[in-house]
């Protein structure tokens, strides 16, 4: 198993602000500003992850980049791969034909419909930055970037 980096979740101190969907949108906008992300560009760029809550508990829903991640077995047209190098699960755009199938088999529901596109987005842990925009901005270290969940106990 490759080892990466993956965000982890210490939903006690999450309080649903949402500011991580929020700067999850911005970062995968055309204009990268937050302004112009949601006032200016149609459609509105959408989230990669998503905030549940209930009652006093609060946490953010992504993918977990599965070691054995059921969407790339069940992606009809291999839209849905593991890069070799990052360990990252990635959807091709080009391929994806909106069958929602690894909507279907995601345990985690964090595969998201793009239905105006007519594909899916998803967490690509903002490949290209040195650490994910959710995780940079949470203003209570809810979110954090790590390669063991060990790593992240120590951090408590
Ligand atoms: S930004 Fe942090 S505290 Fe706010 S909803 Fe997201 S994970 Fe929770
Ligand atoms: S929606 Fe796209 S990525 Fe998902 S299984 Fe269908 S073709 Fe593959």
């Amino acid at each position: 198993m490759i080892q990466m980096k993956r965000i982890y979740i210490k939903e006690q101190v999450c309080i649903g602000c949402r500011l991580c969907e929020v700067y999850c949108q911005v970062g995968h906008s055309h204009s990268r500003d937050i302004i112009k992300a949601f006032k200016k560009e149609s459609p509105r760029p959408l989230p990669r992850l998503v905030v549940e809550v209930r009652e006093t508990i609060s946490l953010a829903v992504k993918c977990c980049h599965c070691a054995e991640a059921p969407c790339i077995h069940a992606c009809l047209t291999g839209a849905q791969r593991r890069d070799p190098e990052s360990g990252i699960v990635t959807v091709d755009e080009e391929k994806c034909i909106g069958c929602w199938t690894c909507i279907a088999v995601c345990p985690f529901g964090a595969i998201r419909q793009d239905t105006y596109r007519g594909r899916i987005v998803k967490c690509d842990l903002c490949t290209g930055e040195d650490m994910p925009v959710c995780v940079v901005n949470c203003p209570n270290e809810a979110l954090l970037y790590a390669e063991t969940e060990e790593d992240v106990l120590a951090r408590k």
